[in-house]
């Protein structure tokens, strides 16, 4: 049984509601009437408060601006076809922001408290979440530290907030993709796992990069000898190869994403073989050119399902099938939205109904 917990409600007096163009939602520009603060201090989270969106006010010395004590996280939320909202496993973002505070020196937020300040943000700007197809709210949990004190030590203080926005369909592009074999996300002994802030600043020059060589995302590999395949981008990795899931193991330059786990749990449902453990980049250029790699496709809340159409490595470029013939992915995609709009039953249990 979870505790019920305390939030202090202020409404908004001037809605933006009927303002906002429901037909036209790039990703992440447009925020609902309310935000989730809590302030930990002292030991312990106080203050919970839920507000109308704006700005805040900072010290300009707070350590999240200079030495990067922040972490997010990502999930969403759907109008189901009876007219609820649900959100989408909501605990595995509680379980992985945790992990993320641990390895970066910040204090736990317990998983009541994650949850129900978004059930109760979600539910007071419930008429936010779309009702249309492919649409959905989606949901930005963050922490970060705001002891107002140069010098590199853990935060005292910190906040913990949650913004949420409505989000359009995400049209999946095909992508053609680049095994980077220069670059690293992440290291052994590093922080690729924690959804930490400073992991994207880190991505964006490479990506760019990679872009401006015609390519729309890149692969990561092993930082030690770009041997090894770890993400795709700020999403998972997934292949079909002689009708086997394979996806790389998670460890510490892995981020252990909702959805390749989500994924991971309907092919074995269905009976499909599923091997979690290292890709080795000469296994799938090798499976590409004789025909055993039948699909590759990215995972993440963002697109749920990325088919990757064209992969580049050392100059050579490989084509991989139509995504229209993939079975696996087009069936996995169907079953996880008829799952997350409500449209037939939560047999795992997925989505927490906020009413
Ligand atoms: C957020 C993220 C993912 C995907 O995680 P989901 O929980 O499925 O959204 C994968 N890799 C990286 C690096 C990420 O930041």
């Amino acid at each position: 049984m979870t505790a019920t917990i305390d939030i202090q409600i202020t409404k908004t007096t001037a809605s933006r509601l009927s303002e906002t163009d429901f037909n036209n939602l790039p990703f992440g520009k447009h925020f609902a009437d309310h935000m989730f603060i809590a302030d930990y201090e002292g030991g312990e989270w106080k203050n919970l408060r839920i507000v109308p969106y704006g700005n805040l006010s900072l010290s300009p010395a707070i350590s999240a601006l200079h030495y990067g004590q922040t972490f997010f996280e990502g999930l969403k939320a759907y109008k189901h076809v009876n007219g609820n909202v649900g959100i989408f496993r909501p605990y595995k973002n509680a379980e992985r922001a945790n992990h993320s505070a641990q390895r970066l020196s910040m204090p736990a937020i317990p998983e009541d408290i994650f949850v129900q300040s978004i059930a109760a943000l979600v539910d007071l700007d419930r008429n936010w979440v779309p009702d249309k197809a492919n649409h959905s709210l989606y949901i930005r949990p963050f922490m970060f530290a705001t002891d107002a004190a140069l010098g590199v030590q853990p935060s005292s203080t910190y906040k913990f907030m949650v913004l949420t926005g409505p989000v359009g369909a995400y049209f999946s592009k095909n992508l053609k993709v680049k095994i980077e074999t220069n670059y690293s996300r992440s290291c052994e002994g590093g922080f690729g796992y924690a959804k930490a802030a400073g992991n994207y600043a880190g991505s964006l020059l490479p990506s760019a990069e990679a872009m401006k060589e015609g390519f729309d995302q890149l692969i990561w590999t092993d930082a030690k000898n770009h041997e090894y395949i770890e993400e795709l981008g700020a999403a998972n990795i997934m292949f079909i190869i002689n009708g086997r899931l394979i996806t790389p193991s998670t460890r510490d330059t892995i981020l252990k994403g909702v959805t390749r786990d989500t994924v991971i749990a309907l092919a074995k449902h269905w009976g499909i073989e599923v091997e979690e453990r290292r890709v080795a980049v000469a296994e799938i250029i090798q499976a590409i050119k004789n025909g055993q790699l039948t699909e590759a496709f990215g995972v993440g809340t963002a697109a749920t399902i990325a088919p990757i159409t064209e992969i580049g490595h050392e100059g050579q470029l490989y084509q991989l099938s139509d995504p229209s013939t993939r079975e696996f992915s087009n069936k996995t995609l169907k079953t996880l939205n008829d799952i997350r709009y409500g449209v037939i039953p939560d047999e795992f249990g997925w989505n927490y109904i906020v009413g």
